[in-house]
């Protein structure tokens, strides 16, 4: 694969390790037995791990790229919280450098078409070689494709494309829609476009470098590091191999435009109509002053669930902990627990669908306990059900999942959790709330405009 290279910058001398012991606790052996003795003695590690950061021709290159090949050929693995902990109070510059220092062409960065250009920016201006790719998922604006042409042209690469596979494409749309992520969540779309085509990507690189950072979702990447082992994708040596550099994860969006725009950098035409984050077309749209960026983004969606699955270590492992079973059962503890909100069996729940008068009004959530959007909505759901306390309208919920799911699929348009269910007094058929917006405003506001 063919590296875009830089002959002009020249960066400060950094080193992050300077001293023996900080490089030996950045460095663990991981075939003791196979370590050459110089390295016990530091100034080996020294010069794979905290070789001061100097910009030189590529035609010198050859040497770190030995270097990474030698390390790696002598089982020497870093130790990479450690190094996170070195990198915590470095310049994304630093940070970069080190990335590209340490694994030469078998790291890429992720470039999604925004403000992340500025992570081609900094690798520029190391000097040495890099790779970019990106996802074209199909559903992308096209100002984004003339901005990926834009980039080309500005830095002299080829940026490396990877598509979703068309069979799947096919099969998501002949069965569901080109909408289907309004019904019922953009994890399936985004699975088949971005998830799999990154993961086939990973497979052949040892690390990637993505422009996270803390400020951009407030539920899930708050904790981002400036490198980690990836937690959700492996790399050309397979589970738990793949190394993740964040080297914006400390800065703060304002920071960055400051930096592009001290850079000259070219920018996605879509941030002057009022976009912050950019993703896909039907799934992306302008913020206002004030709204957080990741409003933009799946705007139906709880804000605490926002990821695509490209990132999504919480969610996962969150699932994973509240999917815990004994015996088929889930032992996670129920949900929407409070005397506001009456818990309906099944001949309960059947009652009201036969009923062609009721004598209240009714909001139900058919609902998993498991479920994180479910667990998301709890907090709202009761405050709605203290607002409507003596309106005259009851507020309930119905188990859904398990043995009941395929009742509730057939008479209850349960279509994922959480579906909630509007029964009026005078209509015998129940009214599906629409939207994904599920704070307690919203859903007054639909209850009132149907009672
Ligand atoms: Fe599909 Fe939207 Fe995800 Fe793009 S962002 S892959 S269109 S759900």
């Amino acid at each position: 694969m063919a590296l875009a290279t830089s002959t002009s910058s020249s960066i400060p001398s950094h080193s992050f390790l300077t001293r023996d012991s900080d490089a030996a606790a950045a460095i663990r052996h991981a075939k003791p037995s196979s370590v050459p003795q110089a390295v016990s003695g530091g100034s080996r590690l020294r010069r794979i791990v905290a070789r001061p950061c100097r910009a030189v021709e590529p035609a010198k290159r050859n040497d770190w790229a030995v270097e990474t090949a030698v390390a790696a050929a002598e089982g020497l693995a870093l130790d990479w919280e450690e190094l996170d902990k070195e990198l915590k109070n470095a310049s994304p510059l630093e940070i970069m450098d080190s990335a590209l220092r340490i694994f030469g062409n078998e790291i890429a960065i992720a470039f999604s078409g925004a403000e992340d250009v500025a992570l081609i920016e900094y690798a520029k201006l190391t000097g040495r070689p890099y790779r970019v790719f990106s996802l074209d998922t199909g559903r992308l604006n096209r100002e984004t494709y003339r901005f990926f042409d834009a980039v080309e042209k500005h830095y002299g690469i080829h940026i490396e494309y990877s598509f979703p596979d068309a069979g799947e494409v096919q099969a998501l749309v002949r069965t569901k829609g080109l909408f289907s992520f309004y019904q019922d969540g953009h994890q399936e779309c985004c699975s088949v476009r971005k998830v799999r085509p990154l993961r086939r990507m990973l497979r052949g690189v040892r690390a990637w470098i993505t422009g996270q950072r803390k400020d951009q979702s407030p539920g899930t990447r708050s904790d981002t590091p400036v490198v980690q082992v990836d937690p959700v994708f492996e790399g050309v040596d397979g589970a738990g191999s793949l190394i993740k550099w964040n080297p914006v994860a400390n800065v703060d969006g304002k920071d960055l435009w400051n930096f592009l725009r001290s850079m000259d950098v070219p920018v996605n035409s879509l941030h002057s109509q009022g976009y912050v984050s950019i993703g896909c077309e039907p799934c992306t749209r302008p913020v206002l002053p004030g709204q957080h960026e990741r409003e933009g983004r799946w705007w139906w969606e709880d804000a605490n669930a926002k990821e695509c699955g490209l990132h999504n270590r919480h969610l996962q492992t969150n699932d994973a902990a509240n999917r815990l079973t004994v015996n088929g059962v889930s032992t996670r503890a129920d949900i929407f627990e409070t005397a506001a909100v009456v818990s309906l069996t099944r001949p309960g729940i059947e009652n009201l669908l036969r009923l062609r008068k009721r004598q209240e009004a009714w909001l139900v959530v058919l609902y998993a306990p498991w479920c994180r959007f479910c667990q998301a909505m709890e907090a709202s759901y009761l405050e709605l059900a203290g607002e409507l306390a003596g309106t005259g309208i009851k507020v309930g919920k119905f188990r859904a999942d398990g043995e009941q799911k395929p009742f509730a699929q057939k008479e209850l348009q349960l279509g994922s959790f959480p579906t909630i269910l509007f029964f009026p007094k005078n209509t015998s058929k129940p009214i599906k709330y629409p939207s994904e917006r599920r704070d307690a405003d919203s859903l007054v506001s639909f209850v009132k405009a149907l009672t």
